[in-house]
């Protein structure tokens, strides 16, 4: 069983299907295309990162400035159209549990699954990560997360503090910029812009940062927030511009602003959190993965203390070019693990 169809479920499905593993791939979302369906209408294929082809099938771009939201979504359809993946939809998994015949048990919104194996491939766009800084309650105005945007329309002529040092905060930054009445960018720690190309070797170094804090069962930090920022003309037009100054994080939020610790305040009406995503994993917390220390103890993609579960897109392989190895890799394992029971009579 695949729990997910974005880049990572449908990876493990193409695979799963070329070793003649019986199964189905589940996902809660109304039609193809993963977390990328609901990305914002401004985002186009021009300023994605790079989306690395799934296993079998080139994904050639309608245009450069076609909507990754339509663009990604067709090009998985296809695939799952060409391969004749089974995936049921909408169905969303509530929880995963473990029988005492060593199967899974699997409830959802439309009824109950059995399975051997589970490859769990359910991303992190359901899970907008949000900190919590005093005072956040008593603000008057709107704190939409990066997961709420859907361009810069509804920012227009309002003050705004963008939250986030990762390339979500600086593109719906450089967006809105052009139409708030005032545009305040904060961050932990002062980004890191790099040039040059954005291509497979450099998402390799990103996922090598994630490893080894899930091999020592560590809350992942996101491929996607570890990446450096990537340097473009358009960002040094704003840079110029007085736009992509970067502030250090502010200390309180008040009323009708936020304010740092030597007294300094900037007004606000909306404050965006482009802080960030967390594995959806709730649903599989009947089986007990996670460590004290909040992680799950990773070895590749299959969880340590459960040789029946894999993680695909969680950690290191949150990535598309991670996710597509991470499908093969989970698959082979499977694959080994059930010809073992078989052979032992299980
Ligand atoms: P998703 O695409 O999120 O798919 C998960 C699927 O699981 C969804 O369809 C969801 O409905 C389903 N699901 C979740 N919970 C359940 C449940 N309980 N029951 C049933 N189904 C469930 N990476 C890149 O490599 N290049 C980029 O350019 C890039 N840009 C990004 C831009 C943004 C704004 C963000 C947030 C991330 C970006 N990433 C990028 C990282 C990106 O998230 C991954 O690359 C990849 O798309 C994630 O694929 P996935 O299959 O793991 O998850």
């Amino acid at each position: 069983m695949v729990i997910g169809a974005g880049q990572a479920g449908l990876s493990s499905a193409y695979h799963l299907r070329g070793a003649g593993l019986d199964h189905v791939v589940l996902d809660a979302n109304p039609a193809p295309g993963g977390a990328w369906q609901h990305r914002w209408p401004t985002l186009r294929m021009a300023t994605v990162h790079g989306i690395f082809d799934l296993p079998g099938m080139h994904f050639d771009p309608p245009a450069l400035d076609a909507p990754a939201f339509t663009a990604v979504p067709a090009y998985f359809a296809a695939f799952e159209h060409r391969f004749g993946l089974d995936v049921q939809r909408p169905v969303r998994v509530s929880s995963v549990s473990s029988l005492p015949d060593e199967r899974l048990l699997v409830a959802t919104s439309q009824g109950t699954w059995h399975a051997r194996a589970l490859i769990n491939a359910t991303g992190t766009w359901t899970r907008p990560f949000r900190p919590y800084y005093p005072g956040a309650e008593t603000f008057r105005g709107w704190q939409p997360h990066t997961a709420d945007y859907r361009g810069p329309a509804a920012f227009t002529g309002r003050r705004v503090v963008v939250v986030g040092g990762g390339t979500s905060a600086v593109q719906t930054l450089l967006e809105i910029a052009e139409v708030t009445a005032s545009t305040t960018w904060v961050t932990r720690r002062p980004p890191v812009f790099v040039e040059g190309p954005f291509d497979q070797e450099y998402g390799r170094a990103a996922v090598a940062k994630v490893e080894d804090r899930v091999k020592a069962g560590l809350p992942p930090r996101s491929v996607v927030s570890v990446t450096d920022l990537p340097w473009t003309p358009a960002m040094a037009e704003a840079r110029a511009r007085g736009i992509l100054v970067r502030r250090p994080m502010f200390s309180r939020i008040l009323p009708d602003g936020v304010s740092w610790p030597d007294g300094a305040f900037e007004p606000a009406d909306i404050i965006l959190w482009a802080t960030g995503f967390r594995a959806a994993l709730d649903h599989l917390a009947p089986l007990r993965l996670r460590t004290p220390g909040g992680g799950i103890v990773m070895d590749g993609t299959r969880v340590a203390a459960d040789a029946r579960i894999h993680l695909v897109g969680y950690g290191p392989s949150a990535s598309t070019v991670g996710a597509n190895r991470a499908g093969r890799a989970a698959v082979r394992e499977i694959r080994e693990l059930l010809e073992a029971r078989t052979a032992a009579g299980a």
